[in-house]
């Protein structure tokens, strides 16, 4: 027998409607919450009996309903926010159809309490199935209206069966109202159970949207944002928000998405930013991302379901497109622990070490080092080299020096001011065996006295040296004022770095790695070991060592090398070479008295360069540098100006002394140069040098990482 076909009751119709628009107290909170933003409210309090299924009770301080409104406010497609269908799509409020409350009237109990501003009194009527039960009364109350929705889907058992627990649905209203709570900074929200004096949620209108994210998610999201913004009036949207860095991550993606101010979902969208993360945070992490975009309404698929989230809207590819490549901009431009590289390459992007100096006399160390703050303190620990070597390379060799230069020799031993270590001493003859060997006695009240010791080992003759070191008291107002000067230029913050430091490797002749306290810099060499020269010139001043050539090299021939290399300048307007360099030749030796008593520079009778000045124990100067020096001792130096010619005999020194790169180039010069390095002007640097104001700007030393910075990176990993 066919079973006979009878129209449905409206009232069961409207309740099976009903059911598929509100499937869970969370879609009715929303649904309410979003009105009562709509009646701009600054105050909304909800509480909830058995996740919101026993009650659902709405308060808010809005602009409340009209009286006459009363009797037909749940009646579906009842609203007060559009009128004709092109308004769909240019609706600016969040409700539009006028289905909700109906709907909700059609499975639970509803009453409103509801006074508007120029009303006198209240209002309060109760609803089923879209209808008012009675004429609304007066009643006491507060501009705004209250809601209250009880026994949720008493009438519907298979909605009601299909429920989960109340703590579920407890937990989806909650996380329904903390989302508006953060969209919504400036209007105050409160979640409460019944019964209980606590509130669950609550944040005030006047915090800010991260205060917000902080009351709901916590401190360690909050303080790990990022703002991101973009607009693109081609494509009608702009988006705004607040996305976790690199250092935050968890396990399920936080995502809270509105669009036109509706809380929604994108899958495109949500995908989108899964790609950006997965290159910043571990494996299976997610990031938390708070983004509100506003699309033209009229581009926007408004004709979803209410409870469907998903959205969809117009050039939906490259809107998406557009914000991805806006978070991952914020994303690399702000986590400093993946910017130093970029900004190392920054020309002037130092640190000045300003943490250290504030602190004054301290040590640095006074402050509680934690775990990851631990670094090496002693710079005999292991270096670069020990990654780079073989290992039957022994790391610290004695490095016999080029027999190309075949022209130094130590003459002296009258310690600087650098002191190595005798340890560093006796690792380093200072020439091959079949130099000349030749000693001078330390000057005494400066009178030139040489005698023909042989030097049988370097240990003596550093212990001889050491024996009779008087120095020549300095009282040259000019050399004590240029002292001055380099110590009042002083950074304090890199002097106390300098001193710290501790040798990591270098990467060339020119450039090192060192590192201090958590950071690792990299620093010139070249620039560090001219300004170390141009001082020791200076300190050092009357007192210098000799070292010897050990052939005499004829000024003349020096100059004429000079002048044929591009780097003189040279142009026929100066004259003929020959002549200038005989005039270089003639000049220098008029100054011979002065060179060999200061800078132990000495010029023979017949023009030939016979020594130079020890400014660093183990450490000759690059020696094809010779014939440039030679040239602009005559042509740079301000022989006029007592103290600019000190000074400027001083600079060209450091110029001169300075490590160079090419030190590199030969192969058999490669141990010898970073022996030098680390073990003759880095202990110097140590020791003595000064760095001037200008190394904090002008690269000469770089932050290039922060060790709790690489800890965050290697945690990734
Ligand atoms: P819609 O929001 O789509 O208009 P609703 O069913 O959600 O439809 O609401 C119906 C109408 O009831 C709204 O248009 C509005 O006029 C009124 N209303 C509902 N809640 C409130 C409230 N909290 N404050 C003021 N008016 C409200
Ligand atoms: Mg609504």
């Amino acid at each position: 027998m066919a079973g006979t076909i009878r129209r449905l009751e409206e009232t069961v119709v409207n309740r099976i409607a009903a059911g598929e628009v509100i499937v869970r107290p969370a879609n009715a909170v929303k649904e309410m919450l979003e009105n009562c933003l709509d009646a701009k409210s600054s105050s909304i309090q909800v509480v909830v009996k058995s996740g919101g299924l026993k009650l659902l009770q709405i308060q808010d301080n809005g602009t409340g309903i009209r009286r006459d409104d009363m009797d037909i406010v749940c009646e579906r497609f009842t609203t007060s926010k559009l009128q004709k269908f092109e308004d769909l799509t240019s609706i600016a409020t969040y409700g539009f159809r006028g289905e909700a409350l109906a709907s909700i009237s059609h499975v639970a109990h509803v009453t409103i309490v509801t006074r508007t501003a120029d009303s006198k009194c209240a209002y309060k009527a109760s609803y089923s199935d879209g209808k008012p039960l009675a004429t609304p009364k007066p009643c006491a109350g507060n501009q705004g209206t209250q809601i209250t929705v009880e026994d949720l889907f008493y009438n519907v058992p298979s909605r009601r069966k299909a429920m989960r627990s109340p703590g579920e649905e407890h937990a989806k209203v909650a996380e329904v109202m903390s989302r508006y709570a953060i969209h919504n900074a400036g209007v105050g929200f409160t979640l409460k159970k019944q019964g209980e004096s606590m509130a669950e949620l609550r944040t005030s209108p006047t915090s800010s949207t991260i205060d917000n994210i902080r009351t709901v998610y916590g401190p360690a999201v909050a303080r790990e944002l990022i703002e991101v913004k973009c607009d693109d009036s081609r494509l009608a949207f702009s988006m705004k928000g607040y996305i976790s860095n690199a250092n935050y991550s968890t396990k399920k993606f936080i995502f809270l998405l509105f669009i036109n101010h509706r809380l929604v979902d994108s899958t495109a969208l949500r995908k989108a930013l899964e790609a950006v993360y997965s290159a910043y945070l571990p494996k299976n992490m997610h990031p938390f991302v708070y983004m509100s975009v506003e699309i033209m309404p009229s581009h926007v698929d408004v004709n979803v379901h209410p409870t469907k989230h998903e959205v969809h809207f117009l050039h939906e590819d490259v809107i998406i497109e557009a914000i991805q490549k806006q978070v991952e901009t914020s994303l690399l431009g702000c986590n400093s622990s993946r910017t130093f590289f970029t900004q190392a390459l920054l020309p002037g992007a130092i640190v000045p070490v300003s943490e250290v100096t504030s602190s004054g006399t301290s040590s640095g160390t006074s402050t509680k080092t934690y775990a990851h703050q631990l670094v090496r303190t002693d710079h005999r620990d292991q270096k670069l080299e020990a990654f780079l070597k073989k290992p039957e390379d022994p790391i610290i060799s004695s490095p016999s020096v080029s027999a190309k230069t075949s022209v130094a020799e130590v003459d002296s031993a009258i310690p600087s001011t650098s002191t190595t270590t005798d340890a560093d001493a006796t690792d380093v003859p200072m020439a091959t065996e079949e130099h000349q060997k030749q000693r001078k006695r330390p000057r005494e009240e400066g009178i030139e006295e040489e005698s023909e010791e042989a030097i049988i080992g370097e240990d003596e003759s550093r212990g001889e040296g050491n024996k009779s070191s008087q120095r020549r008291p300095i009282t040259l107002t000019s050399v004590l004022t240029l002292h001055q000067e380099i110590k009042d230029n002083m950074h304090t913050g890199l002097r106390e770095m300098v001193t710290q430091l501790k040798f990591v490797g270098c990467v060339d002749p020119t450039r090192a790695l060192v590192q201090h306290q958590t950071k690792l810099y990299l620093v010139s060499t070249r620039r560090l070991s001219q300004e170390l020269f141009y001082q020791l010139a200076l300190f050092d001043f009357g007192n210098f060592g000799m070292l010897r050539l050990s052939e005499p090299a004829p000024i003349g021939e020096l100059a004429m090398l000079a002048l044929d290399s591009e780097e003189s300048g040279w142009t026929e307007e100066d004259g003929s070479k020959e002549e200038l360099s005989q005039y270089i030749v003639t000049f220098l030796q008029q100054k011979a008295p002065m060179l060999l008593d200061y800078f132990s520079l000495q010029i023979d009778s017949d023009g030939n360069l016979c020594t130079l000045p020890l400014l660093l124990d183990n450490y000759i100067p690059p020696l094809e540098g010779l014939p440039m020096f030679v040239l602009r001792l005559a042509t740079e130096v301000d022989w006029d100006n007592e103290k600019e010619c000190f000074q400027s005999f001083a600079r060209e020194c450091g110029l001169f002394y300075a490590i160079r790169s090419s030190l590199a180039s030969t192969s058999e010069n490669s141990k010898s140069w970073k022996w030098t390095v680390e073990h003759a002007l880095f202990p110097a640097f140590r020791a003595s040098l000064l760095p001037p104001k200008m190394f904090a700007e002008d690269r000469s030393v770089l932050q290039i990482a922060n060790l709790p910075d690489l800890y965050k990176v290697f945690e990734r990993c």
